[in-house]
Formats: structure tokens, C-alpha cells, sequence
């Protein structure tokens, strides 16, 4: 009779050396050990800690996540509108609500991820449609998908003028920070803001005292637009324990986004049958991502050039040359193969693939390199509620993370993630100034993989003091591309 083996755990390697949980069945969703194979291996070390405290993670989100006794008192809890013994109950939630574009949603959602880790919390996403299917779950035996029929989940009510945001509960006097009330007599959640509006992220929320009050709440529901994840390395009772789990800074995003994204086989499906089409036997890949902003719009021509002289100043691509090369033939008299380097473009538009690919094909390259230029879709309009549109734009992201180079449009959550992923440093076209329609320097490379975020914290919490965070604290700096945001490195 066959024997019944039950199937082998996959090795270190596709384990990508313990940041993924081996507890998975592989073919349910194929990218989580697929995806890796098509890049260089990370760059970064992976701290034992984090391994430790991401398998520590996992038991509790089972024990604790939809579908279970726990979950189900804190739902009746909450629905009851009261909040239960936060400090000592063994299950608190944060709940992520969207917002805006995809790159946007995966950095705040690995900020959440890296804010629950430190506050023992649960992750749940609230997944609107054109959110749903895109991603696996990341933790095994549960889900992160918030269940339907959650009692506060009407994203219209989460604003900064919401009288349950922490800021303006602070503000009406209905909590108060520093003192130590019993939790029982809080609110039954909290809701946390933390947009960049006046591109300052708000001053009371990284701060010892207020994440001490904070913490005593069972239910955060939390909705951002940044990646505030180097906030919370500005919150003083959280750097020792981010210090042991990230021995490099650099690595947070690195490590924690392909912790937490896998595309689902449907999405896959479309990124491997591009990448074994067009990217998997060629010797070099460089990505260029073209991400034009309605609100800063700068038009073709300008950025096609600051393209092209981004390319030629940082030799990104082979130089043409007037007349084809003589054929080149190795001692034996056979012809060498020709090197072949393909550019993968991402962009709304098609205009720059055309340009760069009829460049190609009407020069030779001095070298007599071959040069392929891909670009899987343009979409034209950016729609922030299509499912399908969602799903090309995740693809595109994650083919450009297969790049061994990236240059890529200042200001792009959508870049920043791709970048993230693949653990190379960008080069970044940098935005006109405000007054200016060309930018004088077309592109500087980024000093760090880290994303960054656009809209810092005030350093001196109640002081109000407004202190240069990247003067003070030495693995912070600003950003090439957002002078005012800040990024680890
Ligand atoms: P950001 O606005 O550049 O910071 O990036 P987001 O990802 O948050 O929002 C932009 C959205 O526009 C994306 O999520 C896509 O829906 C769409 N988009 C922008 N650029 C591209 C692109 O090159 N390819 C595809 N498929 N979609 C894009």
C-alpha cells in the first residue's frame, strides 16, 4: 500500500533563512517561496530576535485572531462600548483602515505590522474590494482579514476631526495623558490618525506617555498615509527593543515587507509569466518607474529629459554608438554572445517605453550590448478602487524588485516598496523645485533601502521644542528627495 508521508517542511534557504514560518502549506500560495528565487540574496543579516519574536507573533495572532473565544469577548466587549482591562488582557487589536494607493497602503501596513509587534497587539486589516485577493495571509492557522460585522469599522468617521482620535480625545479632555486612569473607565477603542497633514505627523502620539495611556486601550483602530515606521525609533520606550531586532536600520522594511507580502497565485500568475517571459534569461535588469503626481504634474518632455540625462550621467545604460560594432569572436572563431540588458519600465503612460525602446532600436550601443525595453501595462489613470488595476500595479511593483538597478520618481510610495523589496539603493529623479518646471539635478542615489517618511514627528514631544531629529539621533537622516521627511539607514 502507499505510504502517507505528510509533506517535508521547505528548507532554510526558501525560508529565507526563518523570516518566513515553515507552519505553511507551499502551494497555497506560491509566491512566498517563488519570489525570492528571482532576486540576488537580501544583502541584510536577519537578527535571531526577530525571528524569535515574528514565531512569538504568530502563536498569539492564532490565539487571538478571528475566529476564536478571545477575539469573539473583545468584539462583545467592544460592541458593548466598554473597554476591558487593557494593560493585563490578553488580547489587544489594532485595526488598519486604507488609504490611498498601493505602495502608500503596504508601507503603512508594515508600519502597523512593526507598531503591533511593539505594543502586543493584534493586526487585523480592514480589506476593502479592490484590496481583496491581493495579498496571502501572512500568519499561519489564522487570518489578518478583519471579519465582517465589526462594530466601528465605517471608515467615513475616521478623520482627524473624529472625537474618538486619541489627539482630540486628549484635546476635549476626555483622557489625559502622564496620569494612569483604570482602563476600565476608557473609551471601548481609540482611534489613531496618523496622516501627514501640514506634513507633520502629530506630536502626541510617539511620545513615552502617550504610548503608556495608549496601550491601555484593547481596540486601536488606526489609519495613516505614511510610513511612520522611523516614528516609532523616535519613541524612546521602543528603541532598545527595535535596536535588538534590527541590528541594521536599513533592513526594517526589507525585512518586515517580505515578511508580510505575497502576492496570491492570481497575482503571481501574472508576475512570473512576465518575469520567465521577458526578465528571467537576461544578464542585467535595470527598472525605471515614471510616477507623474496630478498635484506636482511636470510634463513629458521635461521628465523624459531629466530621464535621459539621469541615465547618461550615471551611466545606467550602454552609450550608442554610430556604426554597429564588428562582430565579436571568441579564440575558437565562434561569435560571442551578445550581452543582453533590459529595462523594465512602470508607468501610468507608454510614452517613455516608446522613447527609450525606438532609441534602442534605432542605435547600435557602442559596446555592442543588446538593450530590451519592457513595460507590462499602462494604465493611463491611476484608480485607487479597481481590484484589477490594484492587481497590475502590485505586479509591477514586485517585477521591478527583481531589478538589479532601479531609478525611480521622487516622492513614490510605489517606488519606495519596490526598492524596499529587492534591498537596492535607487536612484532618485528628483522633483522640480517649486518654483521650476525642470529640476537642475536630474537624479542622486538614495544613501539608504529604507522608504521614507514624508512627514516627521516633532522630536520633543510635550516640550513642543521643535529639535532637527536627524541632527540628534544618528540613524536617522532626510531624505534625497522629501528634505524635510526622514529615513533610517
Ligand atoms: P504613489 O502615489 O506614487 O506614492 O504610490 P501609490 O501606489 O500609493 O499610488 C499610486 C497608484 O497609482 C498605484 O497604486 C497604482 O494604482 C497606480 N500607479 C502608479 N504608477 C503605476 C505604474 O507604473 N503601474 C501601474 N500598474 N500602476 C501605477
Amino acid at each position: 500500500a502507499p505510504t502517507i508521508t505528510s509533506p517535508s517542511p521547505p528548507s532554510q534557504g526558501k525560508l529565507l533563512g526563518g523570516l518566513l514560518s515553515a507552519a505553511f502549506d507551499e502551494s497555497s500560495c506560491q509566491s512566498r517561496y517563488k519570489s525570492s528565487l528571482y532576486r540576488k540574496p537580501s544583502p541584510f543579516k536577519l537578527s535571531p530576535y526577530l525571528v524569535q519574536k515574528l514565531r512569538k507573533y504568530e502563536a498569539y495572532h492564532k490565539r487571538c485572531g478571528p475566529g476564536t473565544k478571545s477575539y469573539r469577548k473583545a468584539i462583545a466587549q467592544l460592541a458593548a462600548g466598554r473597554n476591558v482591562d487593557g494593560g493585563k488582557s490578553r488580547c489587544k487589536y489594532v485595526v488598519w483602515f486604507p488609504c490611498n494607493g498601493l505602495g502608500n497602503r503596504m508601507l503603512t501596513i508594515a508600519s502597523t505590522f512593526l507598531y503591533a509587534l511593539l505594543s502586543d497587539r493584534v493586526l487585523l486589516m480592514s480589506v476593502p474590494q479592490e484590496q481583496e485577493g491581493l495579498f496571502c495571509e501572512p500568519f499561519p492557522g489564522t487570518s489578518w482579514v478583519l471579519p465582517g460585522g465589526f462594530p466601528q469599522g465605517n471608515p467615513q468617521k475616521l478623520h482627524v476631526g473624529a472625537p474618538e482620535s486619541y489627539v482630540n480625545m486628549l484635546k476635549n479632555g476626555v483622557i489625559r495623558s502622564g496620569k494612569q486612569p483604570a482602563s476600565t473607565s476608557l473609551p471601548p477603542y481609540v482611534y489613531l490618525h496618523v496622516e501627514q497633514t501640514h506634513l507633520r505627523l502629530s506630536d502626541n502620539i510617539f511620545c513615552d506617555d502617550d504610548q503608556a495611556l495608549l496601550g491601555k486601550f484593547s481596540w486601536m483602530l488606526l489609519k495613516s498615509d505614511s510610513y511612520f515606521a522611523p516614528a516609532l525609533f523616535l519613541t524612546p520606550m521602543y528603541e532598545k527593543e527595535l535596536a535588538r531586532m534590527f541590528p541594521e536600520k536599513e533592513s526594517v522594511f526589507h525585512h518586515l515587507g517580505r515578511y508580510l507580502f505575497h502576492p496570491t497565485n492570481k497575482v503571481w500568475g501574472i508576475v512570473s509569466r512576465y518575469y520567465e517571459a521577458y526578465l528571467a534569461r537576461v544578464d542585467d535588469k535595470i527598472g525605471f518607474q515614471i510616477r507623474i503626481f496630478p498635484e506636482k504634474p511636470v510634463k513629458f518632455e521635461n521628465m523624459y529629459d531629466q530621464l535621459v540625462r539621469c541615465i547618461k550621467e550615471q551611466r545606467l545604460l550602454p552609450e550608442l554608438g554610430t556604426a554597429e560594432p564588428a562582430a565579436n569572436t571568441t579564440d575558437a572563431g565562434k561569435k560571442k554572445k551578445k550581452k543582453v540588458k533590459a529595462v523594465l519600465i512602470a508607468s501610468l503612460y507608454s510614452g517613455y517605453y516608446e522613447k527609450i525602446r525606438g532609441m534602442y532600436y534605432e542605435n547600435p550601443t557602442k559596446t555592442g550590448e543588446i538593450v530590451a525595453v519592457y513595460q507590462p501595462s499602462h494604465e493611463e489613470q491611476q484608480q485607487y478602487t479597481s481590484n484589477e488595476h490594484n492587481q497590475k500595479a502590485l505586479a509591477e511593483i514586485y517585477l521591478l524588485s527583481y531589478c538589479d538597478k532601479i531609478a525611480m520618481s521622487a516622492w513614490s510610495t510605489f517606488g519606495y516598496v519596490a526598492y524596499g523589496f529587492a534591498g537596492v539603493k535607487p536612484w532618485i529623479l528628483l522633483r522640480p523645485d517649486w518654483d521650476k518646471e525642470v529640476s537642475a539635478i536630474a537624479c542622486v542615489r538614495s544613501t539608504s533601502v529604507e522608504p521614507c517618511l514624508h512627514s516627521p514627528p516633532i522630536l520633543g514631544c510635550r516640550a513642543k521644542k521643535d529639535v532637527d531629529v536627524a541632527a540628534v539621533k544618528p540613524y536617522v537622516r532626510h531624505c534625497e528627495d522629501v528634505g524635510f521627511g526622514l529615513k533610517l539607514f
